[in-house]
């Protein structure tokens, strides 16, 4: 028999239900469902050295994203397009009292995909080199894949990093930083809960970190926070973030933005801002509506594969 929710899980995954709603409602469809100036650095298997041993805060912006551009080997081909996928919460198929909720995938199913993308030969991106390719000014190869995970819950530490790392991979993830926790706390696989700061400097080989709003992840009438609030709200909100971490990168809660958002981001020299309409992201395109695939247990191994291989 499975274990009785606790009170406070209803409650999250609610809100959590109340996310994918909006998205659903949005085009962020869930039932059938990002200048180069940088110096360019070669790696032997092309994958960027995020360790750090300085807080995030206290480390250069420019410093950081230099160093996380690679020129590549494209002989074998470049691509044209690049895939994203979007993840939230992981957790084992037998802790999983929840399977039909999108916003938790079964870890059994998340690590055959990471595994097939190793097999595969994939090269997972930096945001950087996501702008950049976006941009039109860096190629990137055939097989080249951005992975990122929204609003920084604890199973991100717990079970995705040791995944990404058994198969040489690399995923960015997208913070909602009043959420994080001061101290790491204990993981229990029946409660939603969040990173920490320790945890997210433990695992910032595999992982790179940026903005999903500090406090703004509500809805109001399944509408985000984000385009229902006073412009001064958003700028406090992204100021708050930005003190915390720096990142010239975004993601929308629940996917929703407009041109008044877009123009707050620009002014706050945001570079790139990710959707959740579900499309290819392309050379040329808006850079502050990136699209993403959001991979929940509605998507079969089989279109796993076609997305990942640019077939959307
Ligand atoms: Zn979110």
């Amino acid at each position: 028999m499975l274990p009785k929710p606790s009170k406070g899980l209803v409650i999250s995954l609610i809100i959590v239900l109340s996310i994918f709603t909006a998205m659903v409602a949005t085009g962020g469809s869930f039932s059938a469902s990002l200048e180069s100036d940088a110096d360019i650095y070669s790696a032997s298997k092309d994958q960027p050295s995020y360790e750090a041993s300085q807080p995030i805060k206290e480390e250069s912006l420019s410093e950081f994203y230099e160093r996380t551009v690679r020129s590549f080997d494209t002989n074998q081909g470049s691509a044209d397009v690049l895939p994203v996928l979007m993840y939230h919460h992981l957790l084992p198929a037998a802790d999983n009292i929840y399977p039909e909720e999108p916003a938790v995938l079964n870890l059994e199913i998340f690590e055959q995909q990471m595994a097939y993308l190793e097999d595969q030969g994939f090269t997972t991106l930096t945001l950087k080199e996501a702008e950049l390719f976006l941009r039109g000014e860096l190629e990137i190869p055939r097989n080249s894949i951005l992975i990122t995970f929204d609003d920084g819950y604890a199973s991100e530490a717990v079970y995705a990093a040791d995944v990404l790392r058994r198969y040489d991979l690399k995923a960015a993830s997208f913070l909602i930083t009043s959420q994080i926790e001061d101290e790491t706390e204990d993981f229990h696989p029946h409660e939603l809960s969040y990173l920490s700061w320790e945890q997210i400097q433990e695992n910032r080989d595999v992982f790179e970190y940026a903005h999903h709003s500090h406090d703004m992840h509500h809805l109001e009438e399944n509408k985000s926070l984000l385009v229902v609030c006073c412009e001064d709200t958003l700028r406090e909100d992204l100021r708050a973030s930005l003190s915390l971490l720096e990142s010239p990168y975004f993601a929308y809660p629940y996917g929703h933005k407009d041109c008044d958002v877009i123009q707050t981001l620009k002014d706050k020299d945001y570079r790139m801002a990710f959707s959740t309409r579900e499309e290819m992201a392309r050379p040329g395109e808006d850079l502050f509506r990136v699209g993403r695939f959001g991979i929940t247990y509605h998507v079969s191994f089989e279109r796993f594969q076609s997305i990942v291989h640019g077939y959307q």
